[in-house]
């Protein structure tokens, strides 16, 4: 009751929350309560140009994303569900923060200072189990404590969780905080942080599918994606990288120059077999620091996304796993392939892959990550 009074209040607060320049705010209400009787709450960031995004501190997960077009008219670009419910029963990680490691281990383990750690093997890509996505509940499960407010008159959502020691199989209790942050130059900026009190892999990424058509309308075969990379990871059946750092030049990985997503995605080449289409880690041509490394252009609306990371990798899914049996926000099938996502990361399996960059956070050692995705119009 006394919680339930704090948060009406907080509510009330929060409502009337904006930066004192009359447009961009926050608004907050109820997004439901998890079986555990955790409370929900959708946060809607607005800048003054218009633009929105809700984010629920469920899986710190962006649920809507309204994005100009060429005429001005706002679209919702990501796949999502109206309920909570849904999110929690089926969501493929649709606009999540993935954690506390993003993409595969292979065989669900590793080995750290001596020490074999055990994960949960809840994936089978090829029929060959490995840890996806930081287990069976992943920072994409867990309720996060969120706490709106304003950088430089930037609506922006802090969302923290602190990841027990053993959790999921992982060492040392992580202390994890993520800010989204809506900019008036339509950037959705996010800024991850991380400390430790024992070594562990972290490698925390985010996982919204785009379709720059607006979601429920088609595929995202005909956007034209432009990827700063000259090499890719190839994987084995598994969906694991063997190691190799192989040159694009000449495959259908090869996205130096803008191309259409669907020109090559059903060609016979061995790992767009593997991966039922792209669904790979592209090893960016970066030095440290924030970089535009990817855009994607969709012509009809104008609609243009450009990516900012100081991450090393890139993970181009293409929906593949889309099936059909999810409907969307709008009441819309979602069709194979009709969300994109674009994962700024470290690299799959990089435990078990002493040659990639190194992903052990030791403690004394602060994690930090940035990503943006910039909408404009063409
Ligand atoms: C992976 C896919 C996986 C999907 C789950 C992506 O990050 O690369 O293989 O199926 O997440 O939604």
């Amino acid at each position: 009751m006394k919680k339930m009074m704090v948060l009406c209040l907080l509510l009330a607060a929060i409502s009337l929350l904006n930066a004192g320049n009359g447009q961009s705010r926050i608004t907050m209400k109820p997004f439901g309560e998890t079986e555990d009787g955790k409370s929900v709450y959708l946060y809607s960031l607005q800048n003054s140009n218009g633009m929105k995004v809700d984010i629920m501190n469920y899986g710190c997960t962006v649920v809507r994303l309204f994005a100009p077009d060429r005429t001005g008219e706002m679209a919702d670009v990501v796949l999502g569900f109206n309920t909570l419910e849904e999110y929690v029963e089926k969501s493929p990680y649709f606009g999540c923060i993935v954690g506390r490691y993003g993409n595969r281990i292979a065989n669900g383990q590793f080995t750290l200072n001596g020490t074999l750690y055990k994960l949960a093997t809840n994936n089978e890509p090829g029929g060959i189990p490995c840890h996806l996505h930081g287990g069976l509940k992943g920072f994409d499960k867990v309720v996060w404590d969120a706490r709106p407010g304003f950088k430089k008159n930037n609506p922006q959502l802090e969302l923290q969780y602190t990841s027990m020691d053993g959790e999921e199989g992982y060492p040392g209790t992580l202390y994890v905080t993520v800010c989204y942050r809506l900019t008036d130059s339509n950037e959705l900026v996010i800024e991850y942080s991380a400390t430790t009190d024992k070594s562990t892999p972290v490698n925390l990424t985010h996982h919204t599918y785009f379709n720059l058509h607006g979601e429920g309308n088609g595929h995202i075969l005909d956007h034209i994606l432009f990827m700063q990379a000259k090499n890719f990871t190839p994987v084995t059946r598994g969906l694991i990288p063997t190691g190799e750092i192989r040159p694009v030049k000449g495959t259908p990985f090869d996205f130096t120059k803008p191309n259409t997503i669907g020109k090559r995605i059903n060609s016979d080449d061995q790992q767009i077999k593997f991966g039922g289409g792209y669904d790979h880690n592209w090893v960016l041509d970066k030095n440290e620091g924030l970089q535009r490394v990817a855009t994607v252009y969709e012509t009809y609306s104008g609609r243009y996304m450009e990516v900012w990371t100081t991450e090393p990798g890139l993970q181009f899914y293409s929906g593949n796993f889309l099936d059909g049996t999810l409907t969307g926000k709008s009441g819309k099938i979602y069709p194979h392939r009709s969300g994109l996502c674009l994962e700024t990361q470290h690299f799959p399996d990089s435990p078990n892959q002493p040659s990639f960059p190194g992903t052990i956070l030791n403690p004394g050692e602060v994690y930090k990550s940035t990503t943006v995705y910039c909408f404009s119009v063409k």
